[in-house]
């Protein structure tokens, strides 16, 4: 077998909503060498629920880890070149263990969970001072989607969790907790910490100070003794880790202010680095932490368009209602039709993100006649990821007041090619795509093969100018776009006030 000449390698894990990823990139050209990938389950334990086994997401990345280093010893590839791990996750998903046992309390509640409906209402009722005090210090509006509520939660109504914390052995975290403090020995001196980004996104942290905020821990009844140390992005914690998001913004090297990136998974993530300035929009979006590359390094900001559901109708459709076997037939029933034929399918199945942030929403599928057929449906859901995108994107125009030239996407859903066409004709310009979408991993890679101490990746933006891009241009007139894009907001409202 031919022996593979390569510079330092450098793995990441890439924890997101529907699956795990274990990756290895070249250090030098940031060519991905081998991965492995296996799907997370999730609970529905109630309407609303959402649940995930901590212990089963640790597993599958021990799994994915196991299998990729099979597949590199395959391929003559000499796995101690491996110089790092970077570790990228789902973010807000919250988990609260046992620091003696290494046994989590109860499953992580997913950022997609919808219980904490009423302690938000109760919350809300009782935010001191004027309404901007969550939000001026967060970035955040008071909703389901952040972890504090989550862990306000288990505080109240889990009974290991109050007991834990009574006998200071809980530990409470995001997935990158979880995992780095099992990943560095676990209940044997396991690491506990975070980063900024994931941090950012808890509503308990101050994106100004770059600290846990007393007076928000105050507010959401918190012991801060079980929040984890907060770290830069990338250094050596024993491991190096970024929230997904952040990571395929670094992925997709948007280290310029202006430039931005949508992610098409279980939910799209819109990113615009805003620099090192913390930018507060006026039209539904937030203010998060976009990376810290290292303790001395500056911090970076970015407005980011959350929309919950995307990738997460395919699976609906291929789990609920099983017209599809696999996510990647929706693409063959779509392109049957070409045309939703008047059907709009508004999947607000948690309630509204961006930029309505609307928890009265439910899911609808309007506009349906005696000739709709499953092709339309599979059609429409394709079509209201695009429509969610394109509201994120007005928005973001708004708030930054120059409109982006064209859309870097990346992400499971981008293998979709009618998607991403349907995107362009949707948002008017064109959607371009890396030929190597992993680019969340990519992020987490760069940023653990940059720390101090590790140093085999240098950050530089030259460093990817020749990664080669597939783009979309738009293929429909502006006015027709515009006709689906105003009936499409009409479906909007239809589904808001669901629930009362
Ligand atoms: P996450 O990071 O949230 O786990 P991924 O980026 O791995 O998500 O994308 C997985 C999501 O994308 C799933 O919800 C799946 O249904 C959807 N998906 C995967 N392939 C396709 C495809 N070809 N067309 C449409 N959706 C797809």
């Amino acid at each position: 077998a031919k022996k593979a000449v390569l510079g330092p390698l450098v793995g990441a894990v890439d924890q997101g909503t529907s699956s795990t990823r274990f990756l290895v990139f070249n250090s030098k050209t940031a060519e991905l060498l081998s991965h492995h990938q296996v799907e997370i389950k999730q609970e529905f334990p109630r309407e609303g629920w959402v649940e995930q086994d901590p212990k089963e997401i640790l597993q599958s990345v021990y799994e994915c880890i196991e299998k990729t280093c099979e597949k590199l010893g395959q391929l003559n590839i000499d796995i101690s070149n491996i110089k790092a791990i970077g570790v990228s996750n789902q973010r807000e998903t919250t988990v609260v263990w046992d620091k003696l046992t290494g046994e989590p309390l109860y499953n992580a509640v997913v950022w997609l969970d919808l219980r904490t409906q009423s302690t938000v209402e109760n919350l809300s009722k009782r935010i001191p001072g004027n309404n901007n005090f969550v939000k001026s210090k967060t970035g955040l509006p008071l909703s389901t989607y952040f972890s504090a509520v989550k862990l306000r939660w288990l505080l109240d109504n889990v009974r290991k969790v109050q007991r834990a914390v009574e006998e200071d052995r809980a530990l409470f975290g995001t997935i990158d907790s979880w995992l780095i403090w099992s990943l560095t020995g676990g209940a044997n001196g396991g690491v506990h910490c975070t980063d900024v980004t994931n941090a950012s996104r808890t509503m308990l942290f101050n994106i100004h100070s770059l600290e846990w905020d007393k007076e928000l821990c105050e507010f959401f009844e918190i012991p801060m003794k079980i929040l984890p140390n907060v770290r830069s992005s990338s250094e050596i914690y024993g491991l190096m880790c970024l929230g997904d998001q952040s990571a395929a913004l670094v992925g997709q090297m948007c280290f310029q202010d202006g430039q931005a990136k949508n992610t098409y998974g279980t939910g799209c993530f819109l990113l615009c680095n805003t620099g090192r300035k913390c930018v507060f929009s006026e039209h539904g979006l937030l203010t998060t932490v976009a990376y810290k590359l290292g303790r001395d390094k500056p911090v970076y900001y970015a407005l980011e368009g959350s929309v919950a559901i995307a990738g997460a109708v395919i699976r609906w459709l291929r789990d609920n209602l099983g017209i599809i076997q696999t996510s990647e037939e929706i693409e063959k029933l779509a392109k049957e039709v070409g045309t939703s034929y008047g059907c709009y399918f508004v999947p607000a199945f948690s309630g509204l993100y961006a930029p309505y942030w609307e928890p009265s929403a439910r899911g609808i599928i309007c506009g349906l006649t005696q000739f709709t057929n499953k092709c339309h449906i599979a059609f429409a859901a394709l079509e209201a990821v695009c429509f969610q995108t394109r509201e994120i994107l007005d928005a973001m125009n708004r708030d930054c007041g120059i409109p982006l030239s064209h859309l870097q996407v990346d992400g499971g859903m981008t293998n979709n090619k009618i998607l991403m066409q349907l995107q362009a004709d949707i948002l008017y310009i064109p959607v371009v795509k890396p030929s190597m979408p992993e680019t969340t991993a990519l992020g987490a890679a760069m940023a653990a093969g940059a720390a101090e101490g590790v140093g085999v990746w240098s950050l530089e933006p030259e460093d990817l100018s020749a990664v080669t891009m597939e783009r979309f241009e738009p293929q429909i007139n502006a006015e027709e776009s515009e006709i689906r894009y105003s009936t499409w907001k009409k479906a909007v409202m239809k589904s808001v006030g669901w629930v009362t």
